[in-house]
């Protein structure tokens, strides 16, 4: 047959992770399971809708099997094996098959909808329980529903990890968990229909120096399993299909791109220090142990933020004390002499543990997240805290409580740290006593009462992306408010300033972790509100240093100082456009 030629489109998203790459369209199913819409049946097909549920049962009920023999081969746990065992006795729950033959046969549906339906009945049952146990089965069965669905729809279960040759990955969604699984080799670049600048996933996607833009609306209709694909992760373009020429076009500017990065490595062992002498610390941001050389290759001074949810990620269990202090032990012996900062666990928002209770909530940003978890799970916390300690006696650890939003929340926290000091002292086992401890701030109280947090806390460190959000009430998963992300915003500035202020008038050390410290512009600003770290991921700790070396301190505060004053995000990108080039000239590679 001969080649139709596939047409060419062109489309514009959120570009989250700098990089050109080009190669093959894999196309996965991620994000919400839509079920194939709605289709009211003529009497004489509701028995072969029916026959096609039960065989969607039976590939349902033979995957799993094939999985548990695996588990079997691979040695894995009974806890594991049972959690197979849990699905495949939901699988055979009359209540579930019967009910949607059912609703096949009454309401004349498809399957896909009435299996929904019947979906949606028991959750709500599932949801008037108030037992802890019982939620979480609602939460396998929501599992095993989405397998028959898939089946149903002649969909394919995948995981990230079964991707055998380098490809391009296209979803509606990917979570953390799948970011989380990505090999660079493997995954040239990612695509999704939502997202935002500052989600899990798209810092992943820089971690990892993968290419990847979000919030591209359309791009899992638009694309085919297969297409040639350009994405352009700099500029949030990506092609479907484009012609040789452009092909080319896009090979030289990744080459011109590649290049660019080799250069930055000039700087590499240059001190971080203004033309007037200041000194800022450069450190990295890591999610995985896997990260970390990667950091240290680019120079960083130490880690400012060590993500550790993602110890929890991907696993059927939750991890003991040992693997805490043997992970956190391996980070800091490799930084030393430098710091760590262990940031506790920092769970729900858009990072969610499968296997723990953890109700569904209208709006988990704002709901039952990381501290207010831990303090809710006094168990896991403490298990995490005894597990830092430990490795804060062979070297410099340093332990961070994220979105404190108050003087109580901090010291409830203080004192559960206590309580696991106290336990290992008496069990004769080695932690540092005085090991530093410090808030991030990124919820707008606390940013207010900075003033009084610093008279608690050794550090602190200023978590842009959630202060962003939270301050400017714009949800950071959402490519539709994404527009909105606007860091030279005045109140953002304002606030920073404020946080800075404080800090710097107590003596507390104050950095940023959050996204913003990795771009130069921003850097810029950081510097001339008086921030004397930045952390970020390992791409930026060279370009941030560069911009650094080529300013003077008195400027960028001069310049700060002016900056105050305008009352438009706008304003402030003009202004800060006028007078950068003239002090640092960034390379185009574009
Ligand atoms: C932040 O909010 O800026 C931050 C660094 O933490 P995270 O991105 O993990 O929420
Ligand atoms: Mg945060």
């Amino acid at each position: 047959m001969a080649d139709v030629k596939k047409q060419v489109i062109l489309m514009k998203g959120i570009g989250v992770s700098s990089g050109i790459t080009i190669g093959k369209a894999y196309l996965m199913d991620r994000g919400a399971i839509e079920p194939a819409q709605f289709c009211y049946l003529d009497v004489r097909e509701t028995d072969n809708e029916i026959e096609r549920f039960k065989n969607a049962l039976k590939a349902s009920r033979e995957q799993l099997l094939r999985i548990k023999k695996k588990m079997e081969q691979d040695g894995k746990g009974k806890e594991h094996i049972r959690i197979i065992d849990a699905h495949l006795m939901i699988l055979k729950d009359n209540m579930l098959i019967n009910d949607t033959i059912n609703v096949i046969k009454k309401e004349r549906v498809n399957a896909e909808w009435a299996l929904k339906t019947v979906l949606k009945d028991l959750m709500e049952y599932f949801d008037k329980i108030d037992d802890a146990y019982i939620k979480e089965r609602s939460m396998d069965i929501e599992h095993i529903v989405n397998r028959v669905l898939i089946n149903l729809m002649g969909r394919k279960h995948e995981s990230i990890s079964d991707i055998k040759s380098p490809a391009i990955v296209i979803a509606h969604d990917l979570a953390p968990t799948d970011t989380a699984q990505m090999t660079k080799g493997m995954v040239l670049g990612f695509l999704t229909d939502v997202g935002g600048r500052t989600s899990h996933t798209a810092i992943m996607a820089r971690s990892l120096e993968i290419p990847a833009v979000v919030g591209l609306e359309t791009i899992t209709r638009k694309a085919e399993m297969g297409d040639t694909i350009i994405v352009d992760g700099t500029t949030g373009t990506v092609i479907i299909n484009p012609s040789e020429s452009v092909i080319e076009v896009y090979k030289r500017r990744r080459e011109r791109y590649e290049n660019y990065g080799r250069a930055l490595f000039h700087y590499k062992d240059l001190p971080c220090e203004t033309t007037d002498g200041k000194r800022i610390k450069l450190m990295g941001n890591m999610e995985i142990v896997e990260e970390i050389d990667s950091l240290i290759e680019h120079g960083a001074e130490g880690i400012g933020l060590y993500r550790t949810e993602f110890l929890y990620l991907n696993r059927k269990d939750l991890p003991n004390e040992e693997e805490h202090v043997k992970a956190y032990r391996q980070i800091v012996k490799k930084m030393a002499p430098n710091p760590v900062i262990i940031r506790t666990l920092d769970i729900g928002g858009d990072k969610f543990l499968s296997h723990v209770d953890m109700a569904k909530e209208i709006n988990p940003a704002m709901g039952l997240r990381a501290i207010r978890f831990c303090l809710k799970n006094s168990d896991i916390f403490k298990t995490q805290l005894r597990g830092i300690l430990r490795a804060s006696a062979n070297g410099k650890v340093k332990i961070m409580f994220p979105m404190i939003s108050g003087m109580e929340e901090l010291r409830r926290a203080k004192a559960h740290l206590e309580e696991a000091k106290a336990e290992l002292k008496a069990e004769g086992k080695h932690f540092d006593p005085n090991m530093e401890v410090g808030v991030m701030i990124e919820v707008p109280s606390a940013a207010i009462i900075a003033d009084l947090i610093v008279k608690e806390v050794n550090f602190i460190s200023i978590g842009t992306n959630d202060l962003l959000q939270y301050s400017l009430a714009i949800d950071r998963v959402n490519e539709h408010v994404a527009y909105l992300y606007e860091p030279y915003h005045p109140a953002v500035l304002r606030i920073i300033k404020t946080v800075a202020d404080a800090a710097n008038k107590a003596g507390v050390s104050v950095g940023v972790c959050g996204e913003m410290a990795g771009e130069p512009e921003y850097a810029f600003l950081l510097l001339g509100f008086g921030l004397d770290q930045l952390s970020m991921n390992a791409f930026s700790i060279l370009r941030v240093k560069r911009l650094i070396r080529s300013v003077s301190y008195s400027e960028a505060r001069k310049i700060c100082k002016a900056i105050t004053g305008l009352a438009t995000a706008k304003e402030v990108e003009n202004y800060i456009n006028l007078k950068l080039p003239g002090l640092y000239k960034e390379e185009f590679w574009s």
